[in-house]
């Protein structure tokens, strides 16, 4: 059974690279009918931040994507864990780690090293200065067994590392970029455990994918270098390496890497910005991926029907907000109202707006919902109904018109309307209302329709007149169009 894994460092918010990489995985374990396992891995104490699993997790789950087993949150929003194969939190498997690394010592496949960081960084230096290739230099790994564990005995403190083939070659073959070779020359003697009993990522995520019994490793292109000392590791233990997939990297449209100097790049910033999770999703799969035709628009379960690696282009994937736009405006306008009501819903109640029922609530969804880009200015957008909207009285002129003009052709639309019905205020009841007195005395549309819209938006641009006047309602419109006639004395 396919079996693939999403580890996290929880060291700040999920990043979108990041929620590609756990798409990727999630999707690819789906497509095959296997499994998506979810592990965190802390094992560098000094990156984490208070909260990092919970922020990584709200936004995968925002994402809809739910893990089979390993970590989890539950309805109340706590961490939980479930499976045989736990922990699945890296600090809580120190043990499991020290014991395999008593196996690699005994095997002769890893040493203890006494090197002071003093020694280290002017190891560097000397080779930086010769424009060596920087590294451990070897000092302590033909130490005797023996004089190791009697300085261990004593108290001095060691980090373990593992020993590297001096010779050869590392090969494998990458779902992503094809066969792959390192000269073992070239890589260290990776450090396995640190000075503070905790292991380092690299022995960490080798014991964890095996036990855990991860078949494909699917993670960013950056991991790629670390591969074949991953590799070296699991020959070490006896273990089959599982397939590995490395995805490449994430750039802007400058082809500069993602960073937070250029703008967004936690999720947490696009959920709260008002993006929809189908068209993240969407957007993120595109990255990288396409389903090798003009198709578009892939909801999570017909991207588990298509994906696969044979589609996954070896060039960087292209960050291109004006692409997520069009995905969430496409999503928006598709939308069905009682789930764009329900989304909505939490930001209404945050601006303490009286809500009216759903269906009067979608048709002032509706009056916006086409001419924005995000959740968020679609609740600005909409703002005007239900707040009052300061504006200038100027911006009711309509260019051709004068002050007293509108003022005058205002008051007559009051009348007009006045004469309508509750029943016929409706947008259709209306146009063909006031369309019909507009004919008889002339009046041109931009004289009317301009400072009837501006009256009761409070805006230059805003959906047309008779939308905004029926979701308003009969009473409020009047009043609006008062209050307009009022600044123009
Ligand atoms: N903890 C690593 C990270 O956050 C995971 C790398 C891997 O998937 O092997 O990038």
């Amino acid at each position: 059974m396919v079996k693939t894994r999403f580890a996290p460092s929880p060291t700040g918010f999920l990043h979108v690279g990041g929620l590609r990489t756990a798409l990727f995985s999630y999707l690819f374990a789906k497509h095959h009918g296997g499994k998506f396992l979810l592990r965190i891995e802390d094992t560098d104490r000094e990156r984490l931040v208070d909260g990092g699993i919970e922020n990584i997790l709200k936004s995968l789950r925002w994402a809809g994507i739910k893990p089979d087993e390993g970590i989890d949150l539950d309805e109340s929003g706590k961490v939980i864990q479930t499976g045989k194969n736990g922990p699945y939190i890296q600090s809580e498997r120190l043990k499991i780690y020290h014991k395999h690394v008593d196996r690699l010592i005994k095997d002769d496949h890893a040493y203890y090293c006494f090197c002071s960081k003093e020694r280290l960084a002017e190891l560097r230096q000397i080779q930086e200065a010769n424009k060596q290739a920087t590294g451990y230099d070897g000092l302590c790994r033909e130490m005797p067994l023996a004089e190791a564990k009697k300085r261990v005995t004593a108290g001095e403190s060691h980090v373990i590392r593992m020993k590297m083939p001096k010779t050869g070659i590392t090969k494998f073959t990458d779902l992503v970029r094809g066969d792959v070779e390192f000269k073992n020359e070239l890589i260290d003697d990776q450090v396995i455990l640190k000075a503070d009993r905790f292991p380092t990522y690299h022995l960490a995520v080798v014991v964890d994918d095996h036990l855990m019994e991860i078949t494909h490793v699917i993670r960013a292109e950056e991991w790629l270098p670390s591969t074949p000392k991953h590799i070296e590791l699991y020959k070490m233990f006896g273990w089959k390496p599982p397939e590995f997939a490395h995805l490449s990297l994430l750039v802007n449209e400058q082809k500069q890497k993602l960073s937070k100097r250029h703008g967004d790049v936690a999720v947490r910033d696009f959920i709260d910005k008002g993006y929809l999770p189908e068209a993240m999703v969407n957007f993120i799969a595109f990255l990288g991926w396409n389903p090798g035709d003009e198709r578009e628009m892939f909801d999570l379960d017909s991207l588990i029907k298509e994906f696969d690696f044979a589609k996954i282009s070896k060039a960087a994937g292209v960050f291109n907000l004006e692409k997520l736009d069009w995905f969430n405006r496409e999503y928006l306008k598709k939308m069905p109202s009682a789930e764009l009501i329900k989304i909505c819903l939490p930001m209404f109640r945050d601006r303490r707006y009286e809500i009216g029922d759903n269906d009067w609530l979608g048709k002032v969804l509706s009056l916006e919902k086409k001419r924005v880009t995000t959740l968020v200015e679609l609740v600005e957008s909409i703002k005007f109904v239900f707040e009052d909207t300061p504006y200038e009285a100027q911006i009711l002129v309509w260019k051709k018109s004068s002050k007293e003009e509108t003022k005058n052709v205002l008051e007559k639309l009051v009348n007009c309307l006045n004469k309508i019905s509750v029943q016929d205020w409706t947008k259709t009841g209306m146009e063909s209302r006031v369309g019909g007195w507009m004919k008889e005395n002339e009046f041109g549309t931009g004289n009317v329709l301009w400072p009837m819209r501006v009256a009761l938006s409070g805006q230059k641009n805003s959906p047309g007149p008779f939308e905004i006047a029926e979701v308003l309602g009969k009473e409020e419109t009047i009043e609006r169009l008062r209050m307009a006639i009022k600044k123009l004395e």
